[in-house]
């Protein structure tokens, strides 16, 4: 079963908008063994869409196209797959119906306009979409079949989920597929993949890196016979390879983990932040509940604020400046003492583009200063992407990431630095 994308609209031809539609339909139909052949995309034009569905079914038996189905002029598709199919556009009651009912419930008037939204081409399948307003479309041409979504990412993939891909593995017989997303923080990707050759090796298993700074997000996709069955053998085994370097599964992320783990232990954290600014404490109350563990946030960036506000030594700041494990240290015990809480994570660091104080773009400290205990300190060492215009949101971005993991480490009791890890705390105090 071969497929083709067709990705329509002006916004996506000049840039405007990124094609995620595209890369996400890709990644999704690879996963369950279909074969996409060719991705395009067009304008709004009325025959420029009707000639690219035309040649795609020349060549594959199926296209899938994004966009243009709304309501105002610019939205073609519906027009195009009418042309192309020889056929009239025909109002649909029942869609009539509900958007009427829509707009009435919202106690606005009905435009004419966007009656356009209950007319599909004759004879055309209605896809509904339990995410929204908007459905989709299934047309059948004489070269093959055409499933047109909504441009609208999330009710594009819920369409795709619910009915595109379930018809497709129907009349492809494609074979079952079981996937699993693990998290990763603080380990580069060359040493994830190295980790894990034995099972990227295994029959019938991928794996695929998803990288964010700082992160590696390892699919694993296991295709045949009793797919589901594998994958948790599988999964415990790529558990095995990374150890404690996995945090989370799925849409777990690193600030959720770091939450729960502070609830079960009746813990709050408090920070003080430099070259994040506050990013930290942002991504600590990102979730529902956040108060019962996040007890609040200092930005302190001045190095006079380090002194004033979280009472770090004037002689340390003196003699090596605000950018020193030290000062990290004394950092997070003055916010926990601060704020009263049990932890306190702090980050100094320099975000660049431009080095501090003698100090190199991507240098950073963490510390976590606990109950009692003296402050643990991480370095990372931060690979510095080329020093261009984004080097400081990632070096930024990347300080986040390490921060939380290393208070997921002190949290659970993990050991020190992974020895593989090109991450692990062994930078020279430079200071
Ligand atoms: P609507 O009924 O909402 O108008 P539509 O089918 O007409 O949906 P478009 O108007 O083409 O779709 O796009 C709606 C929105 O969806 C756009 O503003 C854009 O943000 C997003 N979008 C459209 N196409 C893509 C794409 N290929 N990748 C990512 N986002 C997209
Ligand atoms: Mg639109």
């Amino acid at each position: 079963m071969r497929v083709e994308l067709l990705t329509v609209g002006d916004e996506l031809l000049l840039g405007d908008t990124v094609n995620g539609n595209a890369a996400w339909l890709g990644r999704r139909l690879a996963d369950h063994g279909v074969d996409v052949t060719r991705s395009v995309v067009v304008g709004d034009e009325l025959d420029v869409i009707v000639e690219a569905v035309e040649a795609a079914l020349g060549r594959a038996d199926a296209v899938i196209t994004t966009g243009g189905l709304g309501p105002t002029y610019d939205d073609l598709t519906r027009d195009a797959l009418a042309k192309a199919a020889g056929v009239a556009l025909v109002r649909d009651a029942g869609l009539e119906r509900r958007l009427r009912e829509r707009v009435a419930r919202a106690g606005r008037e009905l435009r004419p306009m966007a009656l356009r939204m209950a007319d599909v081409p004759a004879g055309a399948r209605i896809l509904r979409n339990s995410a929204g307003s908007a459905p989709g479309l299934r047309v059948e041409l004489p070269g093959g079949v055409v499933y047109a979504l909504p441009g609208v990412p999330f009710e594009m993939r819920t369409i795709v989920d619910e009915v595109v891909l379930p018809e497709l593995a129907e009349t492809a017989g494609l074979p079952a597929v079981a996937r699993r997303t693990l998290r990763t923080a603080r380990m580069w990707e060359s040493v994830v993949a190295s980790r894990l050759a034995e099972v990227e090796a295994m029959d019938g298993v991928r794996l695929a890196y998803l990288p964010d700074p700082a992160e590696v997000k390892v699919r694993i996709t296991v295709a045949g016979r009793d797919a589901a069955g594998r994958l948790a053998g599988v999964e415990a085994r790529v558990r095995e390879l990374l150890g404690d370097a996995v945090y989370g599964a799925e849409d777990e992320s690193l600030d959720r983990v770091v939450h729960r783990l502070l609830a079960e232990r009746s813990a709050t954290v408090a920070t003080a932040e430099s070259l994040t600014g506050g990013l930290i404490g942002a991504e600590l109350t990102a979730m529902p509940g956040s108060s019962a563990t996040f007890a609040g946030g200092l930005v302190t960036y001045a190095t006079d604020a380090k002194r004033d506000m979280l009472g770090v030594p004037a002689d340390l700041l003196a003699a090596h400046g605000a950018v020193h494990p030290d000062v990290a240290a004394a950092m997070a015990a003055g916010a926990r003492d601060a704020l009263g809480a049990t932890y306190g994570l702090a980050v100094t660091g320099v975000a660049g583009p431009e080095p501090q104080d003698g100090r190199e773009v991507g240098t950073v400290y963490i510390g976590v200063a606990g109950p009692g205990k003296s402050p643990v300190v991480a370095a990372p060492r931060l690979p510095v992407p080329g020093a261009g215009p984004e080097t400081r949101a990632v070096i930024r971005r990347m300080t986040v990431v390490h921060a939380l993991e290393l208070l997921r480490r002190v949290l659970l009791g993990l050991s020190g630095p992974d020895p593989e890890d090109p991450a692990r705390e062994d930078r020279e105090d430079p200071g």
